[in-house]
């Protein structure tokens, strides 16, 4: 019997076996970012979740259909009470001093897009089948809010049309009720609007003709609400009925309460039978956010450092994003991206120990790493337990580093063997061609050159300029090791 994929529902509260509406093939779809600003490291830690299901997923061999959306409509700041008032988030960027390099909100949105792509390949996650746009949606959303008035789910005031929440009795199943009534409590002293049937009704269209980004609707110009497009994209790309919705765990209210009142007000089925969210990535115990200014892009930690950056490999920052289990908050440090930047040196050098390997002699590795590839799939089949996944895998990336290098080619065909496949299942060895940019290739060039020339004035024993060049190296963030194979380098880890 094969070991279940298992995830924590939470609409049932519970861990549960996931069985697919279809067997061997997974439907998901995983809400994606608000293109107004860089996203952070935690709104990684998030997709990453994703990322890790579709890898476990694939590695028990099911196929996944996975859609992740961008949301490059601006909502507004206080999108999470029914009203949707506030302030608009891309509106109020442009305003900013980052943002006054753009023309208008469009262009905003398009940068910020482009970089999610840049962060999203760095961070070595795999690209969904299908990544779609709210604006490039703005039919199906009006169509579907059209349906919904039609059928006596939604209503129009002065100022937009709301979703009528007393119309869909579950309200409330994911996030428990509790939480709906709560927001009645906060809603009443923020209502702006004294059209609304009942406080908890919240937006499917704004109108505003004043709007930055506005659309045309059989209820004159506007914008959508935030929580249509996600209900709307999710149906047309993978059907009515899906097997798996995810994101973060701020999304659980209001943004997937009202989807699930949206999608199934609209198709008359369940909407999505697994519910998976991610605890919030924290620094010093508390939430990364945007508003809060205390966040770290993945630029910020992988830039070089003589470009303001701090020179961390892209795949240490993933590893270091996955060294806790999603369901658990994660308190980030510096520690454990170092611990990580560590854990990856030793796996490139397995890898490299695996490549080179062409001596005689009888495999000794395929079974030890067969038995821990089968611990570390466990551990992902497990609720996404990555903690051990990785443990696991060290266990035998030390294994390879142990055989050393006289591996013979038949352990060195095991062990690489292994390391695809543990890369295969936590993506950890990193996105080489992401890696390496124009500016990685450029400093490459540069250390080289260096290094070079101080093996060649040491050979002249003209130590002092060998020193000279080894301070320079220093200044620009370059740490050397000399090894018996001549010199090593890489970019030195600084301290926060
Ligand atoms: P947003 O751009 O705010 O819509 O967020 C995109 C995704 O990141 C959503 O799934 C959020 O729930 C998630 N998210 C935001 N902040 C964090 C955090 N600190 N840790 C984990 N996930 C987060
Ligand atoms: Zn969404």
């Amino acid at each position: 019997m094969p070991t279940p994929f298992r995830l924590y529902n939470t609409l049932t509260r519970k861990v549960e076996p996931i069985e697919t509406l279809e067997p061997g093939l997974l439907r998901m779809y995983s809400c994606g970012p608000t293109v107004y600003s860089y996203a952070h490291i935690g709104n990684f830690r998030s997709f990453l979740t994703a990322d890790l299901i579709v890898r476990t997923a694939e590695a028990i061999g099911w196929s996944v259909q996975y859609v992740t959306n961008i949301t490059d409509v601006g909502h507004l700041t206080e999108d999470d009470v029914a009203d949707a008032g506030g302030e608009d988030r891309m509106a109020k960027a442009l305003r900013s001093k980052e943002g006054e390099q753009f023309g208008n909100v469009w262009d905003l949105a398009r940068y910020y897009s482009e970089a999610l792509l840049d962060d999203w390949h760095a961070l070595n996650l795999l690209d969904p089948t299908l990544r779609p746009r709210a604006t490039e949606h703005m039919r199906q959303q009006i169509l579907a809010i059209q349906q919904l008035i039609d059928s006596g789910h939604a209503y129009e005031t002065d100022l937009g049309i709301y979703f009528a929440v007393a119309s869909f009795p579950d309200y409330g199943k994911l996030s428990g009720n509790s939480m709906a009534e709560q927001l009645e409590e906060t809603v009443r002293e923020v209502v702006t609007d004294p059209g609304k049937r009942d406080p908890r009704d919240f937006a499917l269209w704004k109108k505003d003709e004043k709007h930055l980004m506005q659309w045309f609707s059989p209820w004159g110009w506007g914008f959508p609400g935030w929580h249509i497009e996600c209900s709307v994209m999710a149906s047309e790309y993978l059907g009515d009925q899906i097997d798996l919705h995810a994101g973060g765990e701020d999304l659980i209210f209001p943004h997937h309460e009202c989807e699930i009142a949206q999608a199934e007000s609209l198709s008359g089925k369940p909407f999505a039978r697994y519910w998976v969210h991610t605890r919030f990535l924290q620094v010093d115990g508390r939430k990364m956010s945007k508003r809060d200014g205390n966040f770290f892009t993945v630029q910020d930690l992988i830039r070089p450092i003589d470009e303001g950056g701090r020179g961390f490999e892209p795949a240490a920052v993933r590893l270091a994003l996955i060294s806790g289990q999603y369901r658990k908050p994660y308190n980030f440090t510096f520690d454990t991206l170092k611990a990580s930047t560590k854990h990856i040196q030793r796996i490139r050098e397995a890898r490299e120990i695996a490549d080179a390997a062409a001596g005689p002699g009888e495999d000794i590795l395929a079974g030890d790493l067969g038995n821990i590839y089968s611990r570390a799939l466990d551990a992902m089949l497990d609720d996404l337990n990555t903690p051990e996944a990785i443990a696991a895998g060290l266990e035998g990336v030390k294994k390879i580093l142990g055989a050393g290098g006289a591996m013979s080619e038949s352990s060195g065909s095991a062990a690489r063997d292994w390391l695809d496949r543990m890369d295969a299942l936590l993506g950890w060895e990193g996105n080489a061609s992401a890696g390496a940019d124009d500016a990685d290739d450029v400093l490459a060039e540069q250390v080289e050159k260096l290094l070079s020339e101080r093996t060649e004035a040491r050979s002249r024993r003209d130590f002092d300029r060998a020193d000279a060049i080894r301070v320079e190296l220093t200044e620009m963030g370059i740490e050397v090791m000399d090894s018996p194979d001549g010199p090593r380098w890489r970019r030195k880890l600084v301290d926060q």
